[in-house]
C-alpha cells in the first residue's frame, strides 16, 4: 500500500486542469484500479466525452446504512507565478506544493488509504461504504455528481466531501448565483446626447440600485450575511459616442433563507424602477448553486465526524459554515443525502499560486476518515 505523500504526489502529477476539463480517465483508471486491488467494485461512468467519473463499493455484512465519501478530481487551471512546480507535488517541510493539493486530491488521497484500510477487515462493516470521485466541480459539477445523482447512480444515507476545511465539520453552505446584465439603449454623436440613450449610463444607474438589494439584516449563525458584489463591466466604444451596449457580471451570494428565483426576480424589479425610457436589458444566469442547511434531524453525520476527529487527533473541532459552493448542495436538495464538508488543508490556499498541503493533515485525515467509516458502519 502508497502512503499518503506518494499517492497524493502520483494524483497531482495527473494534470485535470478545469477548463478544458478532459483528462479525466487517466486519474479514474489510477484510482480504479487501486481500489479494484483492494477488493472494490469499481464503476467508470463517462457523463461526455472524456468526462469520466469513478465509483467504488464496499459492501459490508447487512448492506444498510451506506455512507458516501466524495471528492473531484479537477483542478483549476494552475496559472503563472508559481515558485514550485505545480503539477509535481514537491516537497518542502511537512507541505507538499501543487495545483490540487488542498482543492482536493490530498483529501481524494486519505480517503483512498482510509477505504484500502477498510478492505483489509470487510466483515467489520455492516453498512456499504460508497465512493465517489467526480469530474467538473470546479466548473458547477454538472456532469460529475450531478450526472451521478440524475442517474441513480448515487444513493447514501450520509455524505462527506472532503474539500478543504482545515477539519472544520460544515453543515451548511451559501448559494450563489452569478448573473451577467446587457444594457442596451442607442448610440448617438457624443456632442448630442439627447438624441440617444446611454447604456453605460443605465448600468450605473442599476449598479447604485443594486447594490441597495441586499438585505443589510439577514444573518446567520454559521454563514454570516448574503453579499453582493457588481465584478465586471465593460460598455461603450469611444470618448465621443454614447454608448449603445453595457454588460455587468454579478456576484451574489445567498444565505439558506434565500432562493435564487427570488433573488433574481428583486434584481428584475430593481432594474425596472431605474430603468431609462428608451433602454432594455437582457438578464442571463451563469452559475446558479442554492444554499443548504441541515436540519436538526440530519446532523447524525456532523456529530459522527466531530468524534472521529477527537479520536484520531486529541483535539475538538469547530463547527462552521462554507462560503463559497461545492457538490455538497448537489448531494443535499438533490439527492437528499445529509451531508457535510470535511476535510484537510486550508481553503485560503485554493486556487492560488503555490498552493500547497501540510502532508500530516492528509495522514491525519486518512485516520479521521477511517475511524468514521468504521462508526457510521459498524
Ligand atoms: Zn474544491
Amino acid at each position: 500500500m502508497q502512503s499518503e505523500l506518494e499517492l497524493l504526489r502520483q494524483l497531482v502529477r495527473i494534470r485535470t486542469e478545469n477548463p478544458p476539463g478532459n483528462d479525466y480517465r487517466e486519474v479514474a483508471t489510477f484510482i480504479g484500479e487501486i481500489l479494484t486491488k483492494a477488493g472494490y467494485e469499481v464503476s467508470y461512468i463517462e457523463a461526455a466525452p472524456r468526462i469520466v467519473n469513478v465509483l467504488a463499493k464496499l459492501r459490508g455484512t447487512r448492506g444498510y446504512p451506506t455512507l458516501l465519501l466524495n471528492g473531484h478530481l479537477d483542478v483549476v487551471p494552475a496559472g503563472e507565478g508559481w515558485q514550485h512546480p505545480p503539477f509535481e507535488g514537491v516537497s518542502d517541510g511537512d507541505r507538499v506544493y501543487g495545483r490540487g493539493t488542498a482543492d482536493m486530491k490530498g483529501a481524494i488521497a486519505s480517503m483512498i488509504v482510509a477505504a484500502q484500510r477498510i478492505a483489509q477487515q470487510p466483515q467489520a462493516i455492516a453498512g456499504d461504504l460508497l465512493l465517489a470521485f467526480t469530474a467538473d466541480e470546479e466548473t458547477g459539477g454538472l456532469n460529475g455528481v450531478k450526472f451521478l445523482l440524475d442517474k441513480q447512480l448515487i444513493q447514501a444515507d450520509f455524505a462527506i466531501v472532503g474539500e478543504p476545511t482545515d477539519f472544520e465539520v460544515r453543515p451548511c453552505q451559501r448559494g450563489a448565483l452569478w448573473l451577467e446584465i446587457e444594457f442596451r439603449g442607442r448610440s448617438a454623436h457624443g456632442s448630442l446626447p439627447h438624441l440617444g440613450v446611454n447604456a453605460v449610463e443605465m448600468a450605473a444607474e442599476a449598479i447604485a440600485a443594486l447594490r441597495r438589494t441586499c438585505p443589510a439584516n439577514l444573518s446567520h449563525q454559521l454563514l454570516g450575511s448574503p453579499t453582493l458584489s457588481i465584478n465586471r463591466i465593460d460598455g461603450g466604444t469611444k470618448v465621443n459616442v454614447i454608448p449603445n451596449r453595457c454588460r455587468i457580471e454579478i456576484d451574489r451570494r445567498m444565505l439558506p433563507e434565500e432562493s435564487a428565483s427570488e433573488v433574481e426576480a428583486a434584481i428584475r424589479s430593481t432594474i425596472d424602477q431605474v430603468k431609462l425610457p428608451g433602454s432594455e436589458y437582457a438578464l442571463t444566469r451563469m452559475i446558479h448553486a442554492e444554499p443548504f442547511e441541515l436540519v436538526a434531524g440530519q446532523l447524525r453525520i456532523a456529530e459522527y465526524c466531530e468524534k472521529a476527529y477527537k479520536q484520531a487527533t486529541g483535539r475538538e473541532t469547530a463547527r462552521t459554515g462554507e462560503l463559497s459552493f461545492t457538490d455538497a448542495r448537489l448531494l443535499v436538495r438533490e439527492g437528499k443525502i445529509p451531508t457535510v464538508i470535511f476535510g484537510p488543508g486550508l481553503d485560503s490556499v485554493c486556487h492560488i499560486t503555490d498552493e500547497y498541503i501540510a502532508v500530516n493533515d492528509v495522514i491525519a485525515a486518512a485516520e479521521v476518515y477511517y475511524l468514521l467509516v468504521h462508526d457510521v458502519l459498524g
